[in-house]
């Protein structure tokens, strides 16, 4: 085994997204619900061969996690026992620590992946012995739950993009949608329901519903992911569109049970804790014969970017977590009219691939004594 350097320094700090439009899914609705802002955590690492790495952790209340269930995990984690020359071994590591915690094993995984492949001098994708598509892969742009006007409102304003994600699930189903289609008519949209139809009868008739659109391509997680086995089957036999589980669908040792319940899986890298994992949890749904996607939360470029390294690994992609917010500190991939591609011009043509944005204020300092403002 050759020298194995480990990690010299580990800082993170919190950092408040803000959402340019209030964002409701259907977990949210009648709580007065939706959000403005979205605290997410990024972590950075260092060695003593001056290596760093940078990642990001979106915690979901969803799953009830939050900045402080990150910031505790961190907390807990010794840098001696992690390092570049060992990702997998860091990661058994953060397992040792405890079970869960996706969000800020996630985080660390993105900034141990970014320093070793920066540190070989690979984008991501290559150092995890993956192409990246050509051209660029297509993202949808996703539409939060609001009133019908807003709703339309917002797909006006995503001309750009050939394919919109539209979350139902709320009290006016059937109005939201058709305002939508009003607002872009012949444009494909992906459905997700975020487990808002409560029985196998209802969660039948909404997708038979949207499938007379003849524009509809699939409907993610149609159903609570506590539905039983044989109401998921059930539904799968008789739906009219691909459904695609994400609740349901947490790492690959679900693809097996998923694959009798569901067409197809989204793959989220905050939810399956990190790009690692999150390679695994999409090579096991193809294994399986599920179509794939990727997904994401309210994220920033860094994320983002880590996802889109996995693309070639997906059928669908959903990454536009960043392009929903207007204070991203980072850059990374670019969306130009849906379409994913990386900057090959780009300051750091390595790694996730980001760079300070211009303008934004500095979240680490870059200075080596490990002072400044991230919280250690
Ligand atoms: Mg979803």
């Amino acid at each position: 085994m050759g020298s194995r350097y480990h990690i010299t320094r580990k800082t993170h700090r919190r950092h408040d997204l803000s959402l340019r439009h209030r964002w409701t899914i259907a977990n949210d609705v009648g709580l007065g619900g939706g959000k403005i802002v979205c605290p997410v955590v990024f972590v950075e690492l260092s060695d003593a061969l001056g290596r760093n790495g940078l990642g990001e952790a979106s915690p979901s209340s969803q799953y009830l996690e939050s900045h402080e269930t990150v910031s505790r995990f961190l907390h807990r984690v010794d840098p001696r026992h992690l390092s570049f020359d060992d990702v997998p071994g860091s990661m058994a590591y953060l397992e040792s620590i405890a079970p869960g915690d996706f969000p800020a094993k996630c985080a660390v995984n993105l900034a141990l992946l970014d320093g070793a492949s920066k540190g070989m001098g690979l984008p991501l994708h290559t150092f995890l012995g993956l192409d990246f598509p050509k051209p660029g892969p297509m993202t949808s742009f996703s539409i939060g739950i609001d009133r019908p006007e807003v709703m339309a409102a917002k797909a006006h304003e995503a001309d750009a993009f050939p394919i919109l994600k539209v979350k139902l699930g709320g009290n006016e189903d059937r109005k939201c949608f058709q305002a939508i289609r009003a607002a872009a008519p012949g444009k494909i949209i992906r459905v997700d329901a975020n487990a808002a139809w409560t029985t196998r009868e209802q969660a039948l008739e909404n997708i038979a519903w949207l499938a007379a659109d003849g524009r509809v391509e699939f409907v993610e997680q149609p159903m609570p992911p506590e539905t039983s086995a044989i109401d998921t089957e059930w539904l799968k036999q008789r739906s009219p569109l691909p459904v695609f589980a994400d609740e349901s669908y947490h790492s690959a040792m679900d693809a097996h049970r998923v694959a009798q319940g569901f067409h197809g899986v989204n793959v989220k890298l905050v939810k399956t804790g990190g790009a690692t994992a999150a390679k695994a949890a999409l090579e096991a749904a193809r294994a399986q014969g599920l179509e794939t996607m990727i997904g994401c939360m309210i994220e920033s470029s860094v994320l983002i970017s880590a996802a889109a390294h996995l693309a070639i690994l997906a059928d669908h992609l959903d990454l536009d977590g960043n392009l929903l917010v207007d204070n991203d500190p980072y850059q990374g991939v670019g969306c130009h009219k849906g379409r994913l591609e990386f900057n090959p011009g780009a300051a750091s043509p390595t790694g996730i691939q980001i760079e300070p944005r211009q303008g934004a204020t500095p979240l680490f300092g870059s200075n080596s004594d490990g002072t400044g403002p991230a919280e250690r």
